[in-house]
């Protein structure tokens, strides 16, 4: 896979995330756990102290990225990464990335003892894309918190979306939408709410 940043390793393929279904069954137990606040006294977000694994697989460019996540190791290089990573595909238009919902996306793979990768399918996006997208459907907010890189269309391999998205709910402070159809959560860092 090209990439701009060779430091960062690539640990997860497309192939590796489909073929597993990893323990589907104990993520649902976790999550109904988690909800009953039994592994979770109040929804607190585990920022980590120590660097943890966070990887994307992003499903319209079909790159990859591994970064070990903590405050401390996002340094600029890693952020500037990452924003790359997640620019509007259509336009190559790089955006800085609110850090809060890395510490989502991390708080949910500790609470899920999971080490899959997230799929990505948006992360920011221009005027000019939202604007586009908003005509082809009725479901995209005319003042996206993808325009301003508050907010990330995911999945998480080997979990059930539905399950993501109770995690989401659980641990973000912001916004959680989830779209069955299309198979997937968007997070973003907006006011708190549901859809
Ligand atoms: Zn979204």
């Amino acid at each position: 896979m090209r990439t701009r940043f060779p430091f960062l390793k690539s640990i997860c393929s497309p192939g590796e995330n489909h073929g597993k279904k990893i323990s589907r069954r104990s993520f649902l137990l976790a999550s109904a756990q988690i909800a009953a606040g039994v592994f979770v006294p109040s929804a607190v977000l585990a920022i980590p102290s120590e660097p943890r694994p966070l990887s994307f697989y992003h499903t319209h460019t079909g790159e990859r990225i591994s970064i070990d996540y903590s405050p401390e190791t996002y340094t600029d290089s890693v952020r500037r990464a990452l924003e790359y990573f997640l620019r509007d595909f259509r336009t190559s238009e790089v955006h800085r990335i609110d850090r809060r919902l890395l510490d989502v996306l991390t708080t949910i793979q500790h609470y899920c003892k999971s080490h899959s990768c997230y799929e990505v399918i948006s992360g920011y996006r221009s005027a000019k894309t939202n604007a586009f997208l908003r005509k082809k459907s009725n479901g995209v907010a005319k003042k996206s918190y993808h325009m301003q890189g508050r907010a990330i269309d995911i999945r998480l391999a080997g979990l059930d979306t539905e399950v993501l998205r109770d995690m989401a709910v659980k641990f973000n402070t912001g916004g959680v939408g989830f779209y069955p159809k299309s198979d997937f959560v968007h997070i973003d860092t907006g006011r708190k709410r549901t859809w």
